[in-house]
């Protein structure tokens, strides 16, 4: 029979940014397993990371006691360091020696180099109420605004020309709106593995007759449902979409009442598309002409159309450009502000939207406002008590940096594990060894916690009461299922304790206080309370008053843009940082699988997705694994400029010549060992879907 349930507790998935609302089923304060509930992004469905991904809080490798190195252990060492016996590099502390421990280096820091010297990576896997206070305690207790998390791996040059565009950083429609699309554009993004429920919605959509246009260097389950597949030639995205909107212009398919109403700079686009046509770009797309003619025409008089994007798109040296041209191609064609239209990047952690939201960013203030502005700074500093660092501060990969320049000399980490997901990881590895103090919150002793001077045991998701917010905007409530293991904290109370030894007088006593402040300075939530969320569970922003629905669709009259109209922003040709040469001839991508979840500490915690991909692949083109003269389960060495990895080879008919794909979730392979840290100017984000590599028979 059913396994006896002692409860249930109504929450949401903590893996990715669907947030599909659920049910933890507990017994024995242990989670046994979770169902689909109906909320508003899944209705009930759920894929198997939120089925069946929660074993790993229960892990015996679960960090239960506040550990310090050990004295004489050096940082470098961490060779034969095993997550589940931390006691060889590290010994147990009291919260009390610990939080003194790693405040006192922290501030020893400070002193020595000024708040410059200091940083910190908060996590989009916490909750929106822990992301605030993080950096709010960067910010007015440490003194920098080096302040930021996984965004800048994942959407920030999307972020970047949204914000640049059409004033809004955040999605224009839900994933739900493509019920009312008749095109639908997934361009650089693998939704059935990455946003799995969010699929479902594209694959009905197609079953009521919308049609659905892939774009993506690599193939995909989801193009089974596409009535177009177009594999263009990696990094190709400007040259394509320029052509696409080059046809829309030559054909007269443009939106002339909306460019005239609603936007700005269309003439100069125009004049840069002239030499962008589908002939004269083929060869670096690789695709045929007459494809991009039917696509740009099925998008550009479609009654309604949707595009949706990932990394794939941002994760380039011209990730903004990339997303330049997704927005110019819906304004251009009136694609936006209706319903079954809009511009959607789909998020990828469950809480990157509600962490950015709240200013776990270098740039930003809550609600995307300015560090830069004196009046917008003004008031913060009022309301905070606290004075601000008047300039921007750094970001991921600039923080890596700084810290091989000796510039920043402590980081408090919480629930980011850097060590794995920073492009060029030994590069970034050697610069979390360097630090004088390094605090590192979380739940297992992590590739980053390897290099900690201080490690904090933190709370799981399903221990802690927290709102998130998804791709949809839609801000959800998140309830403990069961209780904290060992003398494991929650997070708002470590950082609270860490606050208070930087002289900050804070009084959080539940989530929901953190929560009031958030309402009282975000304009966009100010129509929500806890009492309201813990009630429906979901509510769109922006959302202005307590009988405010929320507004699930946005740009409907006009662009939070000061002028009010969106901006076009002619995007060139920017080729790849770094492309194939002879010594290294193939292209390698990076990217996720259905299972595992980012750098796999939670999933590769989790027995039974971890027994579905138990091992590091690389997908290669059935001919590359030919001409190398082995057979599908081989050893492969795969080596860039910045270092190389021992892998088994996976026949993948999908990926096409000159390429390859590793997932970057596993440590005994480390993807990011080989990808190349270069930035896109405008997003600070690192080339990870792009570098070059050798592949040889190991
Ligand atoms: Fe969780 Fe995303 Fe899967 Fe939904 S689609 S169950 S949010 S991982």
């Amino acid at each position: 029979g059913a396994p006896a349930i002692d409860r249930d507790v109504d929450s949401v998935c903590p893996f990715c940014g669907v947030g599909c609302q659920l049910t933890f089923k507990v017994r024995d304060d242990k989670i046994l397993f979770a169902d689909g509930r109906d909320g508003p992004a899944n209705q009930g469905r759920l894929c198997v990371k939120g089925r069946f991904g929660f074993d790993y809080i229960h892990n015996p490798e679960r960090l239960t006691k506040p550990l310090i190195r050990k004295a004489g252990v050096a940082k470098a060492d961490i060779e034969g360091l095993d997550p589940a016996n931390p006691l060889t590099h590290f010994r147990e502390a009291s919260w009390e020696e610990a939080l003194d421990v790693a405040a006192q280096g922290l501030l020893k820091v400070k002193a020595d180099k000024g708040p410059a010297g200091l940083a910190g990576f908060g996590s989009a896997k916490g909750s929106n109420e822990e992301a605030y206070l993080f950096q709010k305690l960067v910010r007015t207790g440490f003194g920098t605004n080096n302040v930021d998390h996984c965004t800048r791996l994942c959407h920030a040059s999307s972020v970047a020309a949204l914000l640049e565009t059409v004033g809004s950083g955040a999605v224009s429609a839900p994933f739900n709106e493509v019920e009312n699309s008749d095109v639908i554009v997934v361009i650089g993004s693998n939704p059935g593995v990455n946003h799995p429920v969010a699929a479902t919605y594209f694959k009905n959509a197609v079953k009521r007759g919308a049609k659905l246009i892939i774009i993506d260097p690599r193939g995909q389950a989801l193009s089974r449902y596409a009535t177009h597949m177009l594999q263009e030639k990696p990094g190709s995205d400007v040259a394509l979409l320029n052509s696409m909107m080059h046809v829309i212009v030559k054909d007269g398919l443009t939106d002339e009442a909306y460019i005239r109403d609603h936007t700005e700079n269309f003439e100069a686009l125009k004049t840069h598309l002239e030499d962008f046509s589908p002939e004269a770009m083929q060869e670096r797309t690789g695709i045929a002409p007459e494809q991009i003619r039917e696509v740009a025409h099925l998008f550009a008089t479609a009654k309604a159309a949707i595009i949706f994007w990932g990394m794939g798109i941002s994760q380039h040296v011209h990730g903004t450009d990339n997303s330049r041209c997704l927005i110019s191609l819906s304004l251009m064609t009136g694609q936006v502000g209706r319903p079954g239209t809009g511009l959607h990047p789909l998020r990828g952690q469950n809480n990157v939207q509600g962490a950015s939201d709240v200013a776990l960013i270098p740039m930003f203030l809550p609600d995307y406002q300015s560090v830069e502005d004196p009046v917008i700074r003004g008031r913060f500093e009022d309301f905070w008590g606290a004075k601000i660092d008047p300039n921007q501060g750094l970001t991921v990969v600039e923080i890596t940096e700084a810290i091989h320049h000796g510039t920043i000399r402590g980081m408090y980490i919480m629930g980011e594990n850097p060590a794995m997901s920073d492009p060029n990881v030994t590069h970034a590895r050697e610069a979390l060894s360097m630090l004088d103090m390094l605090v590192v919150q979380d739940l297992f002793l992590t590739e980053t916690a390897a290099y900690a001077d201080v490690i904090f045991p933190a709370s799981a998701w399903p221990e802690k009461d927290g709102t998130v917010t998804n791709t949809n905007r839609q801000v959800q409530m998140g309830r403990a299922a069961v209780p904290l293991p060992g003398e494991a904290r929650q997070d708002l109370w470590i950082i609270q304790q860490m606050a208070k030894r930087f002289g900050l007088d804070w009084q959080y006593d539940h989530p929901r206080d953190v929560f009031d402040e958030l309402t009282q300075v975000m304009d966009s939530i100010k129509g929500l309370s806890w009492d309201r969320l813990d009630r429906e569970g979901s509510v769109t922003y922006p959302c202005e008053s307590p009988d405010d629905p929320g507004q699930p669709l946005i740009f409907t009259d006009a662009f939070p843009t000061p002028s009010g109209r969106g901006q076009f922003v002619p995007a060139s040709l920017v080729s790849p940082d770094e492309t194939p040469d002879r010594e290294y001839p193939v292209i390698l991508t990076t990217g996720r699988l259905l299972e595992h979840w980012h750098t796999g500490s939670m999933t590769r915690r989790s027995a039974v997705l971890d027994a579905v991909e138990p091992e590091p692949v690389v997908h290669m083109p059935p001919a590359m694994i030919e001409e190398l003269g082995i057979q599908p389960g081989d050893y492969v060495k795969v080596s860039s400029r910045r270092g190389h990895l021992k892998i088994r080879a996976r026949a993948d008919g999908g990926v096409q010549a000159g390429l390859i794909f590793i997932p970057f979730c596993y440590a005994e392979a480390a993807a990011n060992v080989l990808t190349n840290d270069a930035l896109d100017p405008f997003g600070k984000i690192a080339e990870v879907k792009f570098c070059a590599v050798r592949v040889e028979a190991a």
